[in-house]
């Protein structure tokens, strides 16, 4: 019996009769199809063949066919299911297909790997419970802040219920907890190598949602639900390994590849942040007043800034990256950042804009003085820059076409829906065409 069932919250056991594979649309978002279990041979061998006009960000009508191949090495249980589940790359007439979102990491993974680098990532996703009422008519089941416990987390045992599910899926989560906005709470799950992490927030937010379901609630990553509460953020701890050690731990401090890697990160974060906050909401989110970085900075544990080197000990060296949220597709994202901060590293840039003051409380004229900037504060501005950025836009590979042509076409519809309702375009407001659109995510 597995610790899901000791629980009395799973299925139990058996082999499971169906394997679902599993890949993600430009947005980030799980497609999949089921396969029953005695096709999986075949499936390794040859792959299964799929529509790719279908997918968002794929490929056009008149040349579709796609070939998905699982990835063996993802394969795991869904315990409450019964069946199991794979990632896989796609191809297209044999080579792989540029636009695959996995297949642009796993480019951007060997790269590094050409440097002799080795990439570790831990997230922090962060995610609002709601009770749906109605259309988007949206309650809040409880009124808990930060690190709130007992009667007002009222979301605790499910919380847990989550993390035990985690594990079935190999993820290993370190801290559960209620976060500041009233119903939204905080999983971190351990680092681990880019592409295993990258899998891991999409398994994340499967587990996430499929167990909020099950006990009558939805639960959504969507950057900014609610105006005037709390982002859903999701930090990126960053550290490059090489010959098995940690090449950001310096004499005293960081070393000179994580300074210049931390160079790179600032020098690309505009383009950087059309992937990293890809979605309309994500531009509600960078703003004063909730922890959520606006001004691009660095310092040590200083959390008003974009990046943060946490205090750490022996291994323990690496930056936050306080930008991303859960909106983003994480492969496509750690793909971007991850080359940006190469770039540092081959460029030797150095990290500029360091500081240990409060930048919210800032005047202009002194962040300017310091060389701080600013990030984008829509989508169409982070489309602009990242379409100059041409190493972001490298990172991107064959995605990137179909990346800013699906982008462009959200950021016009977003604009056709604020004129058609008289909305200014600098609203900060989250507007129903937001919920609509993003609530899912
Ligand atoms: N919710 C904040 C954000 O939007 C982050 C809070 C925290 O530091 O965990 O990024
Ligand atoms: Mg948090
Ligand atoms: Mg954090």
């Amino acid at each position: 019996m597995n610790e899901i069932s000791t629980v009395g919250i799973g299925h139990g056991a058996g082999s499971p009769g169906f394997v679902q594979l599993v890949f993600v649309d430009i947005n980030g978002v799980p497609k999949g199809m089921e396969i029953p279990v005695d096709r999986y041979e075949d499936a390794l061998a040859e792959g299964i063949a799929f529509d790719g006009s279908s997918i968002s960000g794929f490929q056009r009508i008149e040349d579709s066919d796609l070939v998905l191949k699982p990835d063996p090495t993802t394969y795991t249980e869904v315990p409450w299911e019964g069946i199991a589940r794979v990632y896989g790359y796609i191809y297209k007439d044999g080579s792989p297909y540029g636009a695959d979102p996995r297949g642009v990491l796993r480019a951007a993974i060997e790269r590094l790997e050409k440097e002799g680098f080795r990439a570790y990532i831990g997230p922090e996703p962060e995610f609002y419970l709601f009770k749906k009422n109605g259309t988007w008519e949206l309650k809040i089941p409880d009124s808990g802040g930060y690190f709130d416990l007992v009667t007002l987390d009222r979301a605790r045992t499910l919380r847990r219920e989550i993390a035990l599910y985690m594990r079935a899926f190999g993820l290993v989560p370190e801290v559960l907890h209620h976060e500041v906005g009233k119903s939204q709470h905080e999983i971190d799950f351990r680092y681990d190598e880019a592409l295993k992490t990258a899998d891991n927030i999409v398994s994340f937010k499967y587990i996430v949602k499929a167990t909020a379901e099950m006990r009558g609630l939805y639960a959504t990553f969507m950057p900014k639900p609610i105006h005037g509460s709390p982002g859903n953020g999701m930090h990126l701890h960053i550290s490059l390994w090489r010959d098995g050690e940690n090449a950001f731990i310096g004499e005293d401090g960081l070393s000179e590849t994580a300074l210049h890697f931390l160079g790179g990160l600032l020098k690309h974060a505009r383009a950087l942040s059309a992937v990293t906050n890809p979605t309309v909401n994500s531009y509600k989110r960078l703003v004063p007043g909730y922890e959520a970085p606006v001004y691009i900075s660095w310092g040590y544990r200083n959390r008003s800034t974009l990046i943060r080197v946490p205090a750490f000990w022996g291994n323990g060296a690496r930056i936050e990256y306080r930008c991303p949220d859960p909106s983003a597709n994480p492969y496509l994202a750690f793909a971007a950042v991850l080359m940006a901060g190469l770039d540092g590293i081959k460029r030797r840039l150095e990290p500029e804009a360091y500081t240990e003051a409060n930048v919210y409380e800032m005047e202009d004229s002194e962040r300017a003085g310091l060389g701080i900037g600013t990030l984008p504060e829509s989508l169409g501005e982070a489309l602009d820059e990242l379409k100059r950025d041409r190493v972001v836009r490298e990172a991107l590979g064959g995605a990137y076409r179909n990346f800013v042509e699906h982008k462009e076409r959200e950021w016009e519809d977003y604009l056709e829906y604020l004129a058609s309702r008289d909305i200014p375009q600098e609203t900060k407001k989250v507007t129903e065409w937001e919920l609509e659109r993003y609530f899912h995510v």
